[in-house]
């Protein structure tokens, strides 16, 4: 890797938790959420459009939301990861449909990916990632060190 070297960040006890589904995922995240209600509630919950729409009808909780998906919030939360505000992905997509903003979720993924923050796919790694002792205290964890990146452009 050029010319990156890493920092170390604490998340806050209380995470950020990014939730995304595609259509033929969305009942499942559904599903999923309202299964794990009680541990989700202990969280901030962010999603795009749909997502937070239904989640937020089903779980009668706060869910801040984007925009929808394909118009732009996969990239919102992109940018909020960019921004380390987000912990934790949730992002149930669909491996059986080509999507047309599929460059988006590349780059969601991608830019989750270089800041290190954990991503679940389905709900085994979903819950995997709830069950973790480290979900409910603080986590020091490796992120790129941008101010001495900067340091290496000048
Ligand atoms: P949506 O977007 O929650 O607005 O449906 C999800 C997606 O990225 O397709």
């Amino acid at each position: 890797m050029i010319g990156i070297t890493f920092t170390e960040k604490t998340m806050a006890a209380r995470k950020r938790i990014a939730l995304v589904a595609h259509d033929h995922c969305k009942v499942f995240l559904l599903d999923w959420a309202e299964r794990q209600k009680h541990k989700l509630a202990q969280h901030e919950l962010i999603a795009t459009g749909t997502t937070g729409l239904l989640l937020s009808q089903r779980l009668d909780l706060p869910v801040q939301s984007m925009i929808s998906g394909p118009l732009g919030g996969d990239q919102q939360l992109g940018a909020q990861i960019a921004e380390q505000r987000v912990d934790l992905l949730v992002f149930f997509w669909d491996p059986f449909e080509p999507q047309p903003h599929d460059p988006d979720i590349k780059a969601l993924l991608r830019v989750a990916a270089v800041w290190n923050i954990a991503v679940a796919c389905n709900e085994c790694s979903a819950d995997y990632l709830l069950s973790s002792p480290l979900l409910d205290q603080p986590h020091a964890h490796r992120i790129p060190d941008y101010p001495a990146y900067l340091q290496g452009r000048r």
